[in-house]
């Protein structure tokens, strides 16, 4: 089918590619005239295991193209999926300004009958709100109808989820639109989970919100485990194996982040409150998450009394690995912190040092190697657990530090292994090593 994609970031593009891979005919639209001339030249504005190679070869077979207008970009779709960002207002709300300016363009160029997909993620209601934004500014005769499919990849291994997804959502409250978006996604071979607008959209929020609670209901056993001298890795692998529970999403550390976990569960809170509703369990979620960013500094403290004139280097700033994504990242707070507390701050990520250094402009220094970063230091923080840093030769510490102290956020390391090298070795939930 001929698909129109607006709205080109990590979702849009992951989609609009793997769509062109199934055999479909796709145009990404974006209105970043920049992002789309760098698309057009061959490079993904961002790093995504997979996504380049797909994208070259879909470019070279003449089944995905880019634009920056979307009447232009739209002129044979018969299907546009809508990408563009929800972010979060200060009040707590979604900000569907960009979504909403979309629905109101293509009232005006639609000419054609259309399907409108919603991959972004909107609170409940949002895509009979388009319909009728659509509705009610459309120009031509055409008529549409809205289908809500939200979107569940994971940065980091987008491609491979959106291949091999656990399951893929079609709400629509017009029986024919979803049979048509179903048939669209039949060659992907996932199951298929038919239901109305409504359903979709809180299937979405409430997945997300579920997996927030399973990290931070692990980080209170962890948090817990250390009163009581356990080990949360043990703890969890004992938990994981029952299938009721699962072992994805039981590893303890210092919370989640990302541009979807942070602002989604905040969104299903504000949603809940409007409906008079109170979430407390979620409101809890948060809560925590906020305070295990943090607790690396209170360890230090607590070990150090004052961080002030150390240096420390930050291993990793990504909210996860294989991504150069650092919205809502751990380590923004913690940077923000040590800075306050008067610490020499010395950064490496294998990913996202351009992007650190727009967010920490010239407040810390950055280095372009572990072995840079942890010369001289006092203290190492390890914030996201790249295989980079998993794979460490960890003598390197004694070798390249006088007197080697690690605080791991990310439990990279095994405690037997940390005890030969006699590293002092702080970890999540688990026993302190010398
Ligand atoms: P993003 O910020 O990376 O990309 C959004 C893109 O939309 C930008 O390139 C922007 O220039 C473009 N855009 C904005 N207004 C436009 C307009 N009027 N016309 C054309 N282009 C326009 O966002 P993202 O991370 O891809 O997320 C998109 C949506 O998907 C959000 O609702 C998010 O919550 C949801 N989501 C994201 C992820 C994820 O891992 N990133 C996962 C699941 C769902």
């Amino acid at each position: 089918m001929n698909i129109a994609v607006v709205g080109v970031g990590y979702v849009g593009l992951v989609t609009g590619v793997s769509l062109a891979e199934i055999g479909h005919h796709v145009t990404c639209i974006d209105n970043n005239k920049e992002k789309v001339h760098t698309l057009q030249s061959g490079i993904a504005p961002f790093f995504e295991p997979g996504l380049d190679e797909l994208m070259k070869k879909n470019v070279a077979n003449g089944r995905l193209a880019f634009a920056d207008d979307l009447s232009s970009g739209c002129s044979n779709a018969e299907i546009v999926y809508i990408a563009v960002g929800t972010p979060q207002k200060n009040d707590g709300t979604v900000d569907l300004t960009d979504i909403e300016k979309v629905a109101i363009d293509l009232a005006h160029i639609i000419l054609q009958d259309m399907i409108v997909v919603t991959k972004s993620t909107v609170p409940v209601g949002t895509n009979e709100y388009i319909k009728q934004l659509i509705d009610t500014n459309i120009v031509s005769s055409a008529s549409i109808e809205v289908v809500a499919n939200p979107e569940f990849l994971r940065e980091g291994s987008a491609i491979h989820d959106t291949f091999h997804g656990d399951r893929i959502v079609i709400g629509s409250n017009n029986e024919w639109a979803a049979t048509v978006i179903e048939s669209v996604n039949k060659p992907f071979d996932i199951p298929i989970v038919k239901t109305d607008l409504r359903n979709a959209e809180m299937i979405k929020y409430a997945s997300n919100a579920f997996l927030a609670t399973k990290i931070s209901f692990i980080n209170e056993i962890a948090n817990l485990c250390e009163k009581i001298g356990a080990n949360v890795d043990d703890v969890a692998y004992g938990m994981g194996l029952d299938q009721r529970i699962g072992n994805a999403f039981l590893q303890a550390g210092i919370g989640y982040g990302g541009s979807c976990f942070p602002k989604d569960t905040r969104a299903l809170v504000q949603l809940s409150g409007n409906m008079k509703h109170e979430f407390q369990l979620l409101k809890s979620v948060i809560t925590i998450n906020h305070n295990q960013q943090k607790l690396l500094i209170r360890k230090a403290i607590d070990r150090f009394q004052t961080l002030a004139d150390k240096r420390i280097a930050l291993l990793g700033l990504a909210f996860k690995p294989n991504t150069d994504d650092m919205r809502e990242a751990a380590s923004i707070p913690i940077v923000n912190e040590l800075l306050k507390e008067g610490v020499d701050v010395v950064v490496y990520d294998p990913a996202t040092m351009e992007t650190a250094k727009k967010i920490f402009l010239n407040n810390v220094q950055y280095a372009d190697s572990i072995e840079t970063a942890i010369t001289g230091a006092d203290i190492v923080f390890i914030l996201t657990e790249w295989d980079e840093f998993k794979r460490l030769d960890i003598h390197i510490f004694n070798q390249l530090m006088k007197d080697p102290v690690v605080f791991d956020g990310r439990n990279c390391f095994d405690l037997d292994q940390i005890k030969k090298a006699h590293i002092e070795y702080h970890s999540i939930g688990r026993p302190t090593v010398y």
